[in-house]
């Protein structure tokens, strides 16, 4: 396999900063100047909550109740719990290896905590979280939920116990259970040492991935190590992937969408009207309600 992207650059984790008082996360982009020439579309956003040994609390950390409009929040959990309730009545846990994939669409209130028996446990935490861009067209959708356990993940074996777990998107002919509203391919690789598996993504998409654990070797040229991220170009198709250690990826590819954005707060939109809008919309209770 040939005919590589080109790696844009290989990040470290910037210095972290707290969401509320339950997420400690570096935040990859969009502030990240490193980014790559096109930046991330449809991904406007990555925080990532590096391994965090947490200890017992009987107060459940989060964030409070808080609105979302025009994009999706995907929650990826690695180690610990993650609760979480919102004003359309949804409300799940997820744990090692679930997922959360929530469209705020319109406009959705919700909460976003450490889960009671992690809480009063306490333990190593480590999640990411991604705004998934919607187009125009879908900005004001209906809010939706879909809770992806890890057990519903599509799973394709590679060889040695070795295993790419598809969250959305294609690999190998096979597809992953979330829908979204534009292509994206977002998947969980899990590497055994000595492992090389290839990852093809066309070259109109904006990829990159994290290391979540381990050490790989990209391309046969560069070394990632644990929490770094990786941004590509849009120069070739495929990227080969060589576990140093056992390592886990969170592999991400998506079209871009290539439209303006207006990004206030927890608000992504297209103009800095509809932002305002967003925030009249908000305080005047349009967002429903959440205890
Ligand atoms: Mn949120």
């Amino acid at each position: 396999m040939k005919n590589f992207k080109s790696i844009a650059s290989v990040v470290p984790p910037p210095p972290y900063h707290m969401v509320g008082d339950g997420f400690r996360v570096h935040n990859f982009f969009p502030s990240d100047t490193l980014i790559g020439e096109k930046g991330m579309d449809p991904f406007f956003l990555m925080d990532y909550n590096s391994q965090w040994n947490i200890p017992p609390s009987e107060k459940q950390r989060g964030v409070s109740v808080h609105p979302h409009r025009g994009f999706e929040t995907v929650t990826i959990a690695y180690h610990g719990k993650v609760a979480h309730h919102d004003s359309e009545g949804n409300s799940g846990v997820i744990g090692e290896g679930d997922v959360q994939w929530m469209t705020a669409g319109a406009g959705i209130l919700h909460k976003e905590y450490h889960e009671k028996e992690f809480s009063k446990n306490g333990g190593i935490f480590q999640v990411v979280q991604l705004w998934v861009n919607l187009p125009k067209e879908f900005k004001m959708t209906r809010p939706k939920y879909q809770p992806v356990r890890k057990q519903d993940l599509t799973r394709v074996d590679l060889d040695g116990g070795s295993y790419v777990e598809l969250i959305a998107g294609n690999y190998m002919d096979r597809t992953g259970p979330a829908s979204s509203f534009t292509p994206v391919n977002l998947f969980n690789a899990h590497l055994k040492k000595g492992t090389v598996a290839g990852f093809s993504f066309s070259k109109d998409f904006n990829t990159g991935l994290l290391v979540a654990e381990g050490q790989i070797n990209i391309n046969d040229s560069e070394i990632a190590q644990v929490d770094n991220f990786v941004y590509f170009l849009h120069d070739g198709d495929n990227i080969s992937i060589e576990a140093i250690e056992d390592s886990i990826l969170l592999v991400m590819s998506g079209e871009p969408i290539n439209e303006p954005i207006a990004s206030g707060g927890p608000f992504l939109m297209n103009t800095e009207d509809e932002i305002s809008q967003a925030f009249n919309d908000y305080y005047s209770g349009k967002f429903g309600y959440l205890a």
